[in-house]
């Protein structure tokens, strides 16, 4: 099979340095687009079907390209599509010391046509607007594509209505000024814009209420802002509106990186759940107080992405109320009435009595996707697939003179009842070889994802 980009809109490649911030600015702006009505008998086709059966996967972060890029080795008699909106890899770890130029926007971008053409799959830059799953048809922007397996790693979306309802002006606000980059968008620059360009002053960071994306990686901004705002010598507190009752995970390393490295610099506020928030006059209301600021990273509540809630994905309480998460197998991740449909990644909901949510991380969406390809790749030879058993580890640098990391390693294994067990080691002794090991894991994942 070859690759190919069958897309109209504009492919940049990662290669342009020099005009990448503008240009990802400007193209990834571009990508919020309204979801457009899907009409799922009237769509043209966006790729004819042949005659292999094929994969479609939605969304290129990382679960999509790991299971795209998987499944051309382990299931190379299958036709893989990925479908993604945004025109360049935009990875989420790591993002934070790009914020305060430890590594360079190389580090974190890459070329989705370059993987396609190396592994051997379809890559088509559109905004999937639904999923009609009686007809095994996804709806894109552009048209209509067939599926015989369907994988969703779309990630999240940040919810701002339980603070704001529907007042879209206070939203509009908010995404406008106190945006948190947590999704892959132009977000993260206008938030290095909001660091590099500040004065002094107070900034709140709100925290969502778990489970949310990397549970870690708040703490680990707030160091690193702290360390970027001494070295420039701007007098600046940054105060943590933490809905737990405590730092979490890698508690102590974080409070003695905090009381250590930043006194005065960052407070971290626990059980301080916002209850209100006013982004015009610049006042949050926390169940431990109130709090005046001068800027502010705004972490809305984070939900399973839009394509979850549109395969009709979310699974509900036992009262009926909607959990905002998938409803998936907590070791296939497919659909408990479909098993040719998956979930990956973030979006996915509960999977364990003891721990609930697997971490909501890049190396377990980066392993779902793994299990997913095996897991196809017996389907399609009839097989009933075999589960296999994740893993996570996140390294978090918390200083920048010397560069110094944490990290936190998560093993799971099966309980005498069949449900999955979870096993917490927080390596909470900061130091510079854990910062190397951050650095190879990741070149290892980028490898494993693109190729690169
Ligand atoms: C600041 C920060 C630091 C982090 N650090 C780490 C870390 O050190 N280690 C770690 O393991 N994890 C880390 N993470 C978490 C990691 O980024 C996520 O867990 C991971 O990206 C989840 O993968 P995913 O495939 O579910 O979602 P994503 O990687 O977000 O990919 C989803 C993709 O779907 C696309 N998409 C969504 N909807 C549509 C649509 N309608 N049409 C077309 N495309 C669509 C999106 O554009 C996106 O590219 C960090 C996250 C953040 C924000």
């Amino acid at each position: 099979m070859t690759s190919s980009c069958t897309t109209r809109r504009s492919v940049l490649h990662a290669g342009a340095a020099g005009a990448l911030s503008a240009g990802l600015a400007a193209t990834l702006s571009g990508c919020a687009q309204p979801m457009a009505p899907a009409v799922a008998t009237a769509t043209p086709d966006l790729l004819p079907k042949g005659r292999q059966r094929r994969v479609v996967v939605l969304g290129g972060g990382w679960g999509g390209l790991t299971v795209a890029r998987h499944l051309r080795q382990t299931a190379p008699d299958l036709e893989v599509v990925l479908l993604e909106r945004n025109p360049l890899f935009w990875s989420c770890p790591l993002s934070n010391k790009w914020l305060v130029d430890v590594v360079d926007t190389q580090f974190l971008v890459h070329s989705y046509t370059a993987p396609a053409r190396r592994f051997g799959y379809t890559f088509i830059q559109t905004e999937v607007t639904d999923i009609d799953r009686a007809k095994r048809r996804v709806i894109t922007a552009q048209g209509g594509i067939d599926y015989d397996w369907l994988v969703v790693s779309a990630g999240i979306r940040v919810s701002y209505e339980p603070w704001f309802g529907n007042d879209r002006r206070a939203i509009a606000h908010t995404v406008a000024n106190y945006a948190s980059a947590y999704v892959p968008s132009a977000e993260h620059l206008a938030l290095k814009q909001k660091i590099k360009g500040f004065q002094g002053g107070t900034i709140v960071m709100t925290l969502p209420p778990p489970p949310h994306r990397c549970p870690p990686s708040p703490y680990e901004r707030a160091c690193l802002m702290a360390a970027h705002f001494q070295r420039s010598k701007v007098k600046a507190k940054i105060v943590i509106l933490d809905p737990k009752p405590r730092i979490a995970p890698i508690t102590a390393g974080y409070r003695t990186a905090f009381e250590e490295l930043y006194p005065g610099i960052i407070q971290h506020v626990p059980n301080a759940g916002v209850k209100e928030v006013d982004p015009f006059n610049k006042v949050v209301k926390t169940a431990a107080g109130d709090f005046r600021f001068d800027d502010a990273i705004f972490m809305g509540h984070h939900q399973a992405a839009d394509l979850a809630w549109k395969l009709g994905a979310i699974g509900t309480t036992p009262d009926g109320k909607s959990t905002n998460w998938a409803a998936v197998h907590p070791e296939f991740y497919n659909l408990k009435d479909d098993p040719q449909v998956y979930v990956i990644g973030d979006s996915v909901g509960a999977v364990s009595p003891q721990f609930g949510h697997y971490p909501k991380a890049g190396h377990v969406a980066n392993r779902q996707g793994r299990s997913v390809a095996h897991y196809i790749a017996q389907q399609a030879k009839g097989q009933a697939p075999t589960p296999i058993i994740i893993d996570n580890l996140c390294y978090m640098l918390v200083n920048l003179d010397p560069l110094e990391a944490i990290a936190v390693q998560f093993d799971y294994k099966k309980g005498p009842e069949g449900q999955l067990i979870q096993t917490q080691f927080d390596d909470n002794d900061r130091r510079r070889k854990l910062w190397d090991e951050d650095l190879n894991w990741y070149r290892l994942a980028v490898q494993d994802m693109v190729g690169a």
